[in-house]
């Protein structure tokens, strides 16, 4: 099997793996599940930094995506669109399902959104019911100040909804500092717990905007509403995945007890965005997240034979990208597990070896 150098699904650890081995119950009947699905959402929301509740609902990252925009939109909402890459774009899909109307505000691909600039156009316009955002976008390797961009989209009375799936537990994230009221996050990046599961914080303004709509909410899987008063009721809306969660667990834990973790990502993500530039390859834009790098395919080569050229030299998996940059950027995904000096090393080494060839 190839090593991944991917970013996301990464490398899931050995106590992750056995972690979800473990023999389960009846998740819907043990009350002692109640409690541990309880305390694994507060360790969620103790490692984002915030006195919100979490919730971890059974799906892979894109359902945090849709439950937050199916919840929160009505018919005819107006709702804020940060759009300065892949997935930042890909909210406006979500918003239209649910009978919102998007309004994009996309800027270059190669930046990172500029909050001085954003309020210029709020001040001309903020009628928006909330808004959405990526942390890191993955895509491209952006990493958004969600930290100036969310104060100041609350300033103007706009919930905030941030996907965060590919930046948290690489890029440190602060939920009630930076104002967020809906931060998602998924299982297979830096957390290093296999696909499967999604996780939202919810803030109590959006627990209120939810609970005041008009209409109802055109989802059952996607309602976030309807996992507010599982521990008081010990009823959860669907049977929960135990296996996945008691992996996910495992994982927490395991960011938990490293304090040094976004110190060793950024020392990862350093060396290996110094190593392309001093060998002379171009990084694809500005503001870097230090969980992912995106390296621009120089003219002349193809991305599927740098990626297969790095299997066969180094047995590692990289990514290439997609949509508007697919062939266009090689991807090296250093983010949880696959986030070690020695790795990084050895991929740097290798994908040089190929494109010198
Ligand atoms: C990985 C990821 C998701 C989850 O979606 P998939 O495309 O199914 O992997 C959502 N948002 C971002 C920014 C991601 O990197």
């Amino acid at each position: 099997m190839l090593k991944l150098m991917t970013p996301g699904p990464t490398r899931v650890r050995e106590n992750v793996r056995m972690a979800r081995s473990l023999e389960t119950t009846n998740p819907d009947l043990d009350l002692e599940f109640y409690e541990y699905y309880r305390e694994t959402c507060e360790l969620i929301s103790d490692l984002l930094n915030t006195k919100n509740p979490a919730y971890i609902l059974s799906g892979e990252g894109i359902l945090g995506l849709e439950a937050a925009c199916a919840s929160l939109t009505e018919p005819g909402d107006r709702v804020l669109v940060i759009d300065n890459g892949v997935f930042g774009r890909g909210f406006a899909d979500f918003v239209r399902i649910y009978g919102g109307e998007p309004v994009l505000y996309t800027t270059d691909y190669q930046e990172i959104i500029d909050a001085a600039a954003l309020k210029e156009f709020l001040e001309r316009d903020h009628d928006f019911k909330y808004a959405t955002v990526v942390h890191c976008d993955t895509p491209s390797g952006r990493l958004n100040p969600v930290q100036d961009i969310c104060p100041l989209l609350k300033s103007y009375g706009i919930l905030t909804v941030v996907d965060a799936v590919a930046s948290m537990f690489g890029e440190p994230v602060r939920v009630d500092d930076w104002q967020i009221d809906i931060v998602c996050g998924g299982s297979q990046k830096a957390l290093s717990a296999p696909v499967g599961l999604t996780f939202v914080t919810v803030s109590e303004a959006a627990m209120k905007a939810m609970k005041e709509r008009k209409t109802p909410i055109a989802s059952f899987y996607a309602n976030l509403t309807i996992f507010e008063h599982y521990y008081r009721d010990k009823w959860f809306p669907y049977t929960m995945p135990i296996s996945d969660i008691y992996g996910l667990r495992r994982a927490l834990e395991n960011v938990k007890e490293e304090p040094q973790i976004y110190e060793r990502h950024k020392q990862v993500a350093e060396y290996v965005r110094n190593a392309l530039q001093a060998a002379g390859y171009q990084l694809y834009g500005n503001g870097y997240s230090n969980t992912v790098t995106a390296m621009v395919v120089p003219e002349g080569k193809d991305a599927k034979a740098i990626l297969n050229g790095v299997a066969e030299e180094a047995g590692i998996m990289l990514a290439g990208s997609f949509d508007v940059f697919a062939g266009k950027l090689i991807r090296i995904g250093h983010m949880g597990e696959n986030a070690n000096m020695e790795d990084a090393k050895l991929t740097v080494e290798a994908l040089l070896k190929v494109l010198s060839k």
